[in-house]
This record gives C-alpha cells, sequence and structure tokens, in this order.
C-alpha cells in the first residue's frame, strides 16, 4: 500500500517526540548534502529532511535534486535548527521520479509572474500559486457551504446553450460543421445552422442566468457555479475569455433583498478564507507588501492585504444610486480638472471603470453597492423602476464594485410582469419567440424575484491580493493564449 503517508501540514501541527513517519513529496531544495526541504504541497511550509552524513550513498545523494519527487522514511525529533520546530531524519529514501536539474524550468529563486505564467504546468510548485491556489479552493468549499446552510438549490445551467442571455459579450460558437467553407448556405449566402449538431446555432453559455430563473420559480432559491465564457477581446488584468461564475437567484426577492444577500455572502467569503487560510493568507499579504514596493508611493495600497479584508468585514458597503453617483462623479475634482479619460457627461452615460476606481477607491474608500441604471444601458430582463421622471427610466440593477479589482458583482430584480418584459424585449430586438420557454415562467405564477453573478476570480484576486487575473486561475483562456 502507498499511501500510509502523513501530510505535512499535518505533520507540522505535531510535537515532535520521535513519531515515526512517512512522507512524500518534492524537493524544494538541498543543502550541503545534508538537509532536504521537502514539500508536499499541503502547505507553504517544507518539511526538513536530515541525511546523515555517510548514512546514504553518493549515488542516491546526486538524485535529490529541485522538484525530485521522494519517499522518505524515519523519524521526527526536535529540530536542532533555527527556523522549524521539527526534523524529519531519514532512516529510508526511495526516489520516486528524478528531476533534471539542469532541464528543470524553475530555479529556487524568485521569478516573475509573467515567466510562471508560461511555466504554467509547474508554477502550483511554488510557493505564491501554492497559496493562491489552496485560498482558491476554500472559496469554492466555502460558497457551496454558504448556499447550502441558507437552503439554496445548486443547479447546474448548461454550457452549451442557443440563447445569448444578454447580450453579455461576443460568444464563442459550438459547431461540428466544416470550418473550411464548404457548410451548407441558404439562399441568403448564410451559413445553414439546420445542418448542424443541434440543427440550430449553439454558443458557449455567458451566463446561467435564464435558466437559473427557470429554477428560482420552482425551488424558491437556487445558484450556479460554473464556467462562463466570452469571446470580447479585452486583454486586462480583469477578463478571461473562459471564468467561473456564481450566480444565485431567488424568488421572492426585491433589489434589497439581493444587495443584502450578495453583501452577506462577499463577507462570508473573506471571513471564512481568513479563518481557515491565515498562513496562506499571511504569505500572499507579505507577497503583496514586496510587490507594491516597486510602485511609487501613491500607488501603493494604503492597507495591507489582511487589513483590508478586515476592514471588509468590518464595514458595510455603500449603497447609492447611478444618479447619485453621477452627481459625485461630475463634481468631482478629478473631472473638473479633466483627469479622467472620458469625461463624465452626466445622466445616461455608462459608467467606465476609471470612475468605478474614483468612486470606491478614492471617493468611499470601501466597496460600493450602485444601483438603480438607466434602462437603456442595462439588460432587457432587469425590472423597470415605477415612478421615474420623464426621460429618466432606470431599472433595478446592482452592481458591485471592490477596491483594486472594479465591477465583482452584477444583479438585477427581473422584470416579473410579463407585458413589460415583453415590450422591453421588442424595443431591445429580442427574439420573444425563441425565448418561448422564459417568458413561461411569467405566464404561469409569476413572482418577483432577483439574483446576481459573481465572477469567482475577481473574488479570487480580491482575497489573494493578485494583480492578474490570470494569476488565479489554473490555466488562463485569454485572446491568443489557450496553452496546456
Ligand atoms: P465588466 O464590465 O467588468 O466586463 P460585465 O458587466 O461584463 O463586467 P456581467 O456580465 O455583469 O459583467 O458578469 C457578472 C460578473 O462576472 C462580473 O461582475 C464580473 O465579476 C464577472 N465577469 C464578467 N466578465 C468577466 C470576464 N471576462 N472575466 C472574468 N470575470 C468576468
Ligand atoms: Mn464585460
Amino acid at each position: 500500500m502507498f499511501n500510509k503517508r502523513i501530510k505535512i501540514k499535518e505533520l507540522l501541527t505535531q510535537e515532535p517526540n520521535g513519531q515515526e513517519v512517512i512522507v512524500m513529496g518534492w524537493v524544494r531544495t538541498f543543502r550541503n548534502n545534508q538537509f532536504i526541504a521537502l514539500n508536499d504541497g499541503s502547505t507553504n511550509n517544507n518539511l526538513q529532511v536530515v541525511v546523515e552524513l555517510g548514512k546514504f550513498d553518493d549515488e542516491l545523494l546526486r538524485r535529490i535534486t529541485t522538484s525530485a519527487s521522494l519517499k522518505v522514511t524515519g523519524i521526527i525529533e526536535p529540530s536542532l535548527g533555527k527556523g522549524q520546530k521539527m526534523d524529519l531524519k531519514a532512516a529510508t529514501i526511495e526516489i520516486l521520479g528524478d528531476s533534471d536539474a539542469e532541464k528543470y524550468p524553475l530555479q529556487p529563486k524568485k521569478h516573475s509572474l509573467e515567466f510562471l505564467r508560461e511555466k504554467a504546468h509547474l508554477r502550483f510548485r511554488t510557493n505564491t500559486f501554492g497559496s493562491v491556489f489552496r485560498v482558491r479552493h476554500a472559496l469554492a468549499f466555502a460558497v457551496h457551504k454558504f448556499f447550502n446552510d441558507k437552503g439554496f438549490l445548486y443547479m447546474h445551467t448548461p454550457i452549451i446553450t442557443a440563447s445569448d442571455a444578454e447580450g453579455a459579450g461576443e460568444m464563442f460558437k459550438v459547431t461540428t460543421l466544416p470550418v473550411d467553407g464548404s457548410a451548407t448556405r441558404d439562399d441568403a449566402g448564410k451559413i445553414d445552422f439546420k445542418e448542424d449538431f443541434f440543427g440550430r446555432a449553439t454558443n458557449l453559455t455567458v451566463s446561467g442566468q435564464l435558466e437559473g430563473e427557470l429554477g428560482a420559480t420552482a425551488f424558491g432559491d437556487i445558484y450556479t457555479f460554473g464556467p462562463t465564457f466570452r469571446a470580447e477581446n479585452s486583454n486586462t488584468a480583469r477578463h478571461l475569455a473562459e471564468f467561473w461564475m456564481i450566480e444565485p437567484e431567488m424568488a421572492f426577492y426585491d433589489l434589497e433583498d439581493n444587495a443584502n444577500l450578495a453583501e452577506e455572502f462577499i463577507q462570508y467569503l473573506i471571513k471564512y478564507v481568513i479563518e481557515n487560510n491565515k498562513e496562506d493568507l499571511e504569505f500572499l499579504a507579505q507577497r503583496l507588501a514586496e510587490e507594491e514596493k516597486q510602485l511609487p508611493q501613491d500607488k501603493r495600497s494604503e492597507m495591507g492585504l489582511i487589513e483590508k479584508l478586515e476592514f471588509v468585514l468590518a464595514n458595510s458597503f455603500e449603497r447609492l444610486t447611478y444618479t447619485e453617483a453621477i452627481d459625485i462623479l461630475k463634481n468631482s475634482n478629478q473631472n473638473k480638472k479633466k483627469k479622467f479619460q472620458y469625461e463624465v457627461t452626466g445622466w445616461g452615460m455608462d459608467l467606465q471603470s476609471e470612475h468605478e476606481r474614483y468612486l470606491v477607491e478614492k471617493h468611499f474608500k470601501k466597496p460600493v453597492i450602485l444601483t438603480n441604471y438607466p434602462a437603456a444601458i442595462k439588460s432587457f430582463y432587469m425590472r423597470l423602476d415605477d415612478n421615474c421622471e420623464p426621460g429618466k427610466q432606470t431599472v433595478s440593477a446592482m452592481d458591485i464594485l471592490a477596491p483594486g479589482i472594479g465591477e465583482i458583482v452584477g444583479g438585477s430584480q427581473r422584470e416579473e410582469r410579463l407585458d413589460k418584459l415583453e415590450a422591453r424585449m421588442k424595443e431591445m430586438n429580442i427574439p420573444s419567440e425563441e425565448m418561448w420557454w422564459y417568458l413561461d415562467t411569467r405566464r404561469f405564477g409569476t413572482v418577483p424575484h432577483a439574483g446576481f453573478g459573481l465572477g469567482f476570480e475577481r473574488m479570487v484576486q480580491f482575497v489573494t491580493g493578485m494583480t492578474n487575473i490570470r494569476d488565479v486561475i489554473a490555466f488562463p483562456r485569454t485572446p491568443g493564449s489557450a496553452e496546456f
């Protein structure tokens, strides 16, 4: 049997008292032919394996190189050296897999994040990515725990869809038709998707929301947590072509209930990681502090990573309407001095990320929930607000903006009134015949309901302090890049 090993994380919680153990892992460093720093991925802390001089033959010792995998048995003793509380005094060392030191791409030194992106298959073996991906895991677990504890049903919405949920972005086509130009065309010269696998044009989903609404209007509260795809050609530090989204959808909720849930959810996730991933967070906080030392003073964060997270827990999010936000932005010195790239012209304009960041980072200095946007810049399914000023029709939408990230959540109360929804679809050229199944929820027992989408990677970025979204997903898909 292979798996009588103890994980290093667990071992390090024990007191060293001569216990006999089996550990397995990868060599981080081997010093003086005597001290192996062994890591097994359960923690960034290595186990120091002490190799007694003369006990093992040179041939074996030569094979203990960075990233070689080992099985070591021996006795745990209090460490004589500083820096660790225990040593494993090796009785047997078995090389499970050699690692040619000349060829192994990662050196035991600091590599840039950009370099490590090109070695994404091995970057998990570094401290930074060890911490990031353990935190990512914890967050994913906490997502399920949060909703399960509240009685939400986890719903798997389809990845291949025929609908563009919200015109949210460019979609990836899914087809088995030949791409060499030989696909059958209709009379108008367009590709005839009746010939295609599904008998119609299909795409990778941009959101599970519309199907989620079908669930909510039967189960009450549901959430999705799955991959979503956007073929938007935006090469930013916050956009991926493939990202994971959490989309709760709740019957009998209005916009305020929705905002309350989103705020509670985000705070819960942060709290979970602070309580369960202290070591990794401390490592990431230190990493970020060092990274920020390279920046000019005015670009550095005012708070450390953990301080920032604790601040978000301790303070409620600022809530204001789009209309109020426009006033603040318009009257800001930043705008008057024309320091925004996009001038704030007034009500009706879409906010650029520089405007969102100004509100969050300069004006309020905390997460902000912006609500009630102009209908014209939001999706068809968002509920029209009643009693709006003429010419200023708004919808019950909300965006949550986080410091350093920008938009982290987008959501709304949904339009539950069939006549209003149909009118809006017509206005926005959404083919309602194809959406008959969606409209049926409004025909048969419609209810006020609401929901939101939290971009999982943006949440991981926020908690880990990683500045580039490519560094919080295992194998990032971005324009021009789908390696691994
Ligand atoms: P943005 O304006 O930042 O592009 P969006 O308005 O397109 O966001 P939504 O369509 O509301 O975003 O999607 C819901 C959430 O999904 C966003 O709040 C964000 O957290 C996340 N998200 C959206 N697009 C991406 C992307 N390309 N990569 C990673 N996360 C994304
Ligand atoms: Mn977008």
